[in-house]
């Protein structure tokens, strides 16, 4: 039987020669790749500088501290979304207000803009399975509100808002390289920001807030001694996790290029089946597709949970939609939220098997096989 799985990093030789130059250079952790690799990161989603971290968990910790975000604050986020959005908010001892979100996925402007309050300081929106929100919206909202706008972009890396690259429009955009994202390093973060205050203290928070580099301590003729004005984190990134993402942003327009091909594909097989709600564009926005999400109306002859099985019997993996992180036992309890969009949203749909290679086979089973229990 054919099996076509969820997804597949897409890593070759390149990755791996760049690595091993790494580990053969003598000078392994955060240097000059991870250096190199901020530059042309930078350059390719348009913002002034980017910071290199080790994952989009520790770039959204360092973005609410920059922000100013202190305990007894609360920050709008969404429920709909992977944990570490909002676990983030917790390690600053701040208070999660969850919005709702809409059939898009992407949290709705008029329910964030209730829910804030005297306390509410920042606002973190997430541009879900890489489909990008409405920025300018949530632009004007904070400017207006005097809030800070934080963008979860840890799916977003080569989608694009208005003709421009997620990561120019804003200056705390957050993106992650773990394997399930569509550019990997291994394990990896940046931060895209174009505030050079906010780049200079995001680079002293990331090596424990230590005054001079080890790398400018390492080429210098005379003895330095550093200093630590503040508390600060081990959050960097390695030289070898750095030379594996220059590879990879190389390859990265043909990704999305290909993967919204596939995207496509799906689209026109499935977009006269009443009872789904596809991920299509709304609005002057470019997806990299980063996940394929089908979402289930009331009118669908299976439940979410059965297509699922009936899908993986006949070898083709899905994944539950976005989860929601208030109704998860680190969470639940401790606050009251009705946000009965955001569960049905969750609870009704699924991820489709979307990488690059995808063998057209591949993708013909995939739809033959949803057609056959949904239509
Ligand atoms: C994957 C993901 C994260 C976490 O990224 P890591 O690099 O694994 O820390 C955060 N937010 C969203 C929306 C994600 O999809």
């Amino acid at each position: 039987m054919r099996k076509v799985p969820i997804a597949v990093p897409y890593l070759g030789k390149e990755e791996a020669e760049a690595a091993s130059e790494v580990i053969l250079s003598g000078w392994v952790t955060q240097g000059t790749k991870v250096a190199e690799f901020e530059k042309v990161f930078a350059d390719y989603v348009g913002s002034n500088y980017a910071v290199a971290l080790s994952s989009c968990t520790t770039a959204l910790h360092l973005s609410m501290i920059v922000a100013g975000v202190n305990e007894g604050d609360e920050v709008i986020c969404p429920s709909m979304s992977y944990i570490a959005t909002t676990n983030c908010i917790k390690y600053v001892g701040a208070k999660p207000v969850f919005a709702e979100v809409n059939e898009h996925y992407n949290l709705d402007v008029k329910d964030v803009e209730s829910k804030i309050s005297s306390k509410t300081k920042a606002v973190l929106i997430v541009h879900q399975i890489g489909m990008p929100a409405d920025i300018d919206a949530f632009k004007e909202l904070c400017e207006r509100k005097g809030l800070i706008l934080i963008e979860d972009a840890a799916c977003a890396i080569g989608s694009e808002y208005k003709g421009r690259k997620i990561g120019s429009h804003s200056d705390l955009v957050c993106f992650s390289f773990h394997p399930r994202k569509i550019l990997t390093t291994g394990d990896g973060g940046m931060i895209a920001t174009s505030k050079e205050h906010f780049y200079n203290r995001l680079k002293t928070l990331r090596q424990h807030s230590m005054s001079i580099n080890d790398r400018v301590r390492h080429e210098s003729k005379k003895v330095i001694i550093e200093e630590y004005p503040e508390i600060g984190y081990n959050y960097r990134m390695t030289d070898i996790q750095a030379a594996i993402g220059i590879e990879q942003l190389k390859k990265l327009d043909l990704i999305v290029s290909e993967r919204r091909k596939v995207a496509q594909r799906y689209i026109n097989a499935f977009q006269y089946i009443d009872s789904i709600i596809l991920p299509i564009e709304v609005g002057d926005i470019k997806t990299n597709y980063q996940s394929f999400s089908i979402l289930l109306k009331e009118n669908a002859l299976v439940s979410r949970n059965d297509l699922m099985q009936k899908l993986l019997d006949n070898g083709v993996s899905t994944r539950r939609g976005i989860m929601t992180s208030h109704r998860e036992k680190a969470y639940s309890g401790e606050y009251d939220y009705n946000l009965p969009l955001t569960e049905k949203i969750s609870d009704n749909s699924l991820l489709l098997p979307l990488y690059f290679p995808m063998a057209e086979k591949d993708v013909d089973h995939v739809i033959k096989m949803v057609k056959k229990f949904l239509i």
